[in-house]
């Protein structure tokens, strides 16, 4: 087959190792060949070859208004009319600021980065700095990015091809990172009696979503924030996934909790290169200039980019956008599961807001444990024939799926109907 992704792909893999940016892009653990993106709107993607698809990756999170909002592209023209970059502070990052603070009333003050790699590992590093501890706290299966730090037993591409660790982190920085099971309090805090006070921080993905969607047992966070404030260690929420995809205020809103500083990215860059951390501002205030803590970053609060995120933020905001991204996403969950059903095939399926979970398990996961042990062969199969289909689906049995505001009741109902005669052609 000479298609052109095909030879796109070939041409890559001389230049760029694995020819591919980022990981998971490569189709590694699905197997077959990427499809190379040449353009995208609303809910759907268009590849080299033409083809157009569903899609349900959404750049991997940020694309929560649909691709190529006509109010985001026209903001993007208009900032980069004025110029595209500076080295000083603009007025429109300083609007950023005062929106993120007003929409998450967690954060006091916040900081803008240009991905959420940076976002988590510059709060690490001011946890560390602000408790005057080296070792921190995270969650098999959970991913913050690809810091030192973070990168021991981690999540997404790192799952997906089997090696939950990377080579190239010294073990004088890997034996700091503590690595628990999420959902699992009692040994956490069986931890923190033997060390509590050696802890700088626990960083969250407060709904992990990049061992695919799994969700907090009752209890789970509420006991993360009460451990935390006992022994003086920062809490830290990850939601640069889940930060104003599951609703307006993140997984903090929905459970109501404080965390001390969060993660942020994808949605508030809506899909320009921002994220951000914030939080306390006692802790905030130690940051460069004003502490000891240094971070800092050429393009950081890239007026262009900016300028996409606020409209993405503002979008978010029009009465009623969460009932109806959570309504489809609903929609897609119980067609996806019903059909899955009618022809025996093994499968659950689980939401939040625009964020959701397929798993080829008979129940929803609520551990790393469950969820290794889902049919991945099953899953392969699923991922290919919908493809084949037209339709997008993250190209690994480990990461969540989202939907945007441009997926209406016909796509919708159209990813179903393709499941249904998937799962009926298995039987
Ligand atoms: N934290 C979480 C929870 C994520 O899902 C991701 C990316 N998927 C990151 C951090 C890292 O963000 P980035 O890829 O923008 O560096």
């Amino acid at each position: 087959m000479t298609s052109r992704n095909q030879a796109l792909f070939e041409r890559a893999q001389r230049t760029i190792p694995g020819g591919v940016n980022s990981p998971v892009r490569a189709f590694r653990s699905v197997g077959g060949t990427p499809r190379f993106i040449d353009r995208a709107e609303g809910a759907r993607v268009w590849d080299a070859d033409g083809k157009c698809y569903i899609d349900y990756v959404g750049s991997w999170g940020p694309a929560i208004t649909g691709h190529a909002h006509p109010a985001i592209i026209e903001a993007v023209r208009e900032a980069a009319l004025k110029g595209l970059s500076f080295g000083a502070p603009t007025e429109s990052e300083v609007e950023m600021a005062e929106l993120i603070c007003e929409m998450l009333p967690s954060v006091e003050m916040v900081r803008l980065v240009s991905s959420g790699t940076e976002a988590t590992m510059s709060a690490i590093r001011l946890a560390r700095g602000f408790t005057g501890r080296d070792a921190i706290i995270k969650f098999e299966g959970c991913y913050h990015g690809h810091a030192d730090s973070l990168l021991v037993k981690a999540g997404s591409g790192l799952l997906t091809f089997g090696n939950p660790s990377s080579g190239g982190v010294p073990e004088d920085f890997a034996k700091h990172t503590i690595v628990l099971d999420f959902n699992d309090l009692e040994q956490i805090e069986a931890v923190f009696k033997a060390r509590g006070d050696e802890i700088a921080a626990i960083i969250v993905e407060p709904m992990a979503g990049n061992m695919n969607l799994i969700k907090p047992n009752p209890g789970f966070l509420e006991g993360l924030r009460r451990i935390c404030t006992e022994y003086g260690t920062v809490l830290i929420f990850d939601e640069v996934m889940t930060g104003f995809r599951v609703g307006p205020q993140g997984v903090q809103g929905l459970f109501g909790i404080t965390p001390d500083l969060t993660t942020l990215g994808k949605v508030i860059g809506g899909g320009m290169p921002v994220g951000a951390f914030g939080g306390r501002r006692d802790i905030m205030e130690k940051i460069a200039p004003l502490g000891s803590v240094y971070q800092a970053g050429t393009l950081s609060g890239s007026p262009v980019a900016v300028a996409a995120g606020m409209v993405s933020l503002r979008l978010t905001r029009e009465a009623g956008f969460y009932d109806r991204l959570g309504a489809s996403t609903t929609a897609l969950v119980s067609g996806l599961s019903a059909a899955a059903r009618d022809a025996g095939v093994v499968f659950s399926a689980d939401s939040v807001g625009g964020m959701f979970g397929v798993y080829f398990s008979d129940a929803v996961p609520t551990s790393f444990k469950d969820v290794m042990k889902s049919d991945t062969e099953a899953f392969n199969r699923f991922f290919h024939a919908m493809l084949d289909e037209g339709h997008y689906f993250a190209p690994s049995a480990f990461e969540a799926g989202f939907v945007s505001a441009a997926h209406g009741e016909a796509e919708i109902a159209a990813t179903v109907a393709a499941a249904r005669r998937i799962f009926a052609s298995w039987r």
